[in-house]
Order: C-alpha cells, then sequence, then structure tokens
C-alpha cells in the first residue's frame, strides 16, 4: 500500500456550503441581529441591545460615540 491511498482513505468530508444566503443587492441594508455602521463616521457599530417589544436594535459607535437605532422594518431578516 503507497502512501496516497493512505492519505485517501483517511480523507475527511466537510461540508463548507453555508446555510444563510445574503443577497448581494441587500448588502447596505443592516441585518436584524447584527451591528451595522456608525450613520456618522461608518466605522463598525457595537449593538448594545435589542427591544423586542418596540422591534428596534439600539447601537453606538465605539469611535464616534454616537448612537442610533435602528427599526426592524429596514433590516433584512435572515430565515
Ligand atoms: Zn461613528
Amino acid at each position: 500500500m503507497g502512501i496516497f491511498s493512505k492519505l485517501k482513505r483517511d480523507t475527511a468530508v466537510v461540508d463548507v456550503r453555508d446555510g444563510a444566503t445574503i443577497d448581494l443587492r441587500d448588502a447596505d441594508r443592516p441585518v436584524w441581529g447584527f451591528p451595522s455602521r456608525c450613520p456618522e463616521c461608518n466605522a463598525f457599530g457595537y449593538l448594545d441591545r435589542i427591544d423586542m417589544r418596540a422591534q428596534v436594535m439600539m447601537q453606538h459607535c465605539p469611535t464616534c460615540f454616537a448612537k442610533w437605532e435602528t427599526p426592524r422594518s429596514v433590516t433584512i431578516v435572515e430565515g
């Protein structure tokens, strides 16, 4: 038995397909449950909390300390 037949036998199959798909046409829209870009400086925001009653994400910017709210209605909701 050669080394190549042993390597082939030990090869594990890893499925790297991702179940979640985001339409690239919506790339600029925020995703529900994930921090979005700062509206002031475009840095990555920090998601402070989600108000489930009001369906709003409360975020702030660690760079310029701006605060903003993102209503669920303007976000992409991943299935
Ligand atoms: Zn900012």
